[in-house]
């Protein structure tokens, strides 16, 4: 894989390109995506952005999410474009598998795949550029050190800069994770600078969902969540049913798992959902328990050390099962937490 400053010289030549990102893609995924857009639309070159899943609608306000295309709904228009591509941006995953039913289509693409992205254990290997940074708080400030490093900071339109933003205002837990660095916030800075209103994309994100969901959020604290105060931890296990009964749509689960880690003593949160055609987990840990570690140990998924998730195939109560032994196999180091 060679490195991103590769490609800068060629950035002026209009080319046809794909960009991409993981499924069920969140905001870092969809803003590094549409912010890479509009960058590169800029330049003239033919642009596709395909999302291997649908999304959360609360995400359908960034500019641009109308032009992306669900590759489980559009898949002949998508294959086209990736055999027409002459490269494809992959961003905010590093292993082809987390695209799904793509995942065949991208490895065989005759087009130069390029990666940026900040988990750990890349398959460098399937990339022609790219940059791969774990100590990165989101792809977005990847995706703003790109343009800046490519010498194109007056390319940073009023859509740049709210895609990017919104990626690393939520992959940053709102600048609150240890990798918000002081070039996080100096990105904030320039983008503000720019004329940036960041307070409507709070709103749009944050304070943007349907009574429903916050039913079924009462119902998940007081039904669905178990503390485990000897471990240090606490699980939250949605059954299928719970999904249907308050119609929970995409992207509504999302964030669920962080509540039990303002309970104080919490240092591990995890919630298991039966998605149906899988279970799907996600695990959140303060301080010194490696989650990602955990994650691909024993749930088939992997992440970040404060942050990962997985998917098995087993039934809801086997997945249980199976993280209840994981957790004690675990007991030294989730009972001697130091706060
Ligand atoms: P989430 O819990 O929000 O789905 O994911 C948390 C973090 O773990 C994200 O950075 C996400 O990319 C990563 N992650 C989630 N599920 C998987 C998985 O199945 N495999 C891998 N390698 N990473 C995952
Ligand atoms: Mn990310």
């Amino acid at each position: 894989m060679q490195s991103l400053q590769q490609i800068f010289s060629l950035l002026l030549q209009p080319r046809k390109v794909v960009i991409t990102t993981h499924q069920k893609p969140d905001g870092d995924a969809m803003g590094s995506s549409l912010g890479l857009y509009h960058f590169l639309l800029q330049f003239g070159h033919t642009i596709t952005v395909i999302s291997p899943t649908n999304w959360a609608s609360f995400l359908n306000w960034m500019p641009g999410t109308k032009l992306v295309l669900d590759y489980e709904r559009q898949t002949e228009e998508a294959d086209r474009a990736i055999d027409a591509a002459d490269w494809i941006f992959c961003l905010d995953f590093n292993t082809l598998n987390r695209t799904k039913r793509m995942e065949e289509k991208l490895a065989n693409a005759a087009a130069q795949r390029i990666l940026i992205d900040h988990h750990q254990e890349p398959q460098a290997d399937k990339f022609a550029y790219g940059e791969s940074d774990t100590s990165k708080s989101s792809t977005c400030e990847m995706v703003y050190d790109f343009i800046m490093a490519s010498g194109h900071e007056d390319k940073i339109s009023p859509a740049v800069s709210e895609c990017l933003y919104a990626g690393v205002m939520t992959d940053t837990g709102s600048f609150r994770f240890p990798a918000t660095s002081a070039n996080v916030h100096r990105m904030v800075a320039t983008l503000k600078d720019k004329g940036l209103d960041h307070g409507p994309i709070h709103e749009a994100l944050y304070d943007n969902f349907l009574e429903a969901r916050f039913r079924f959020l009462g119902n998940v604290l007081l039904n669905r969540m178990e503390i485990f105060y000897e471990y240090n931890t606490a699980l939250i296990a949605i059954p299928q049913a719970d999904l249907i009964k308050y119609n929970i749509k995409t992207g509504d689960t999302e964030g669920l798992v962080n509540y039990p880690l303002s309970i104080q003593g919490i240092k591990l949160a995890a919630i298991i959902i039966d998605r149906g055609e899988e279970r799907k987990s996600s695990f959140r840990s303060k301080g010194g328990f490696d989650v990602n570690t955990f994650a691909r140990k024993y749930f088939n998924g992997g992440g970040h050390f404060n942050a990962a998730g997985g998917q098995n195939k087993e039934t809801l109560e086997e997945v249980v099962a199976k993280f209840i032994t994981a957790m004690k196999e675990n007991k030294d180091q989730l009972s001697n937490y130091q706060f």
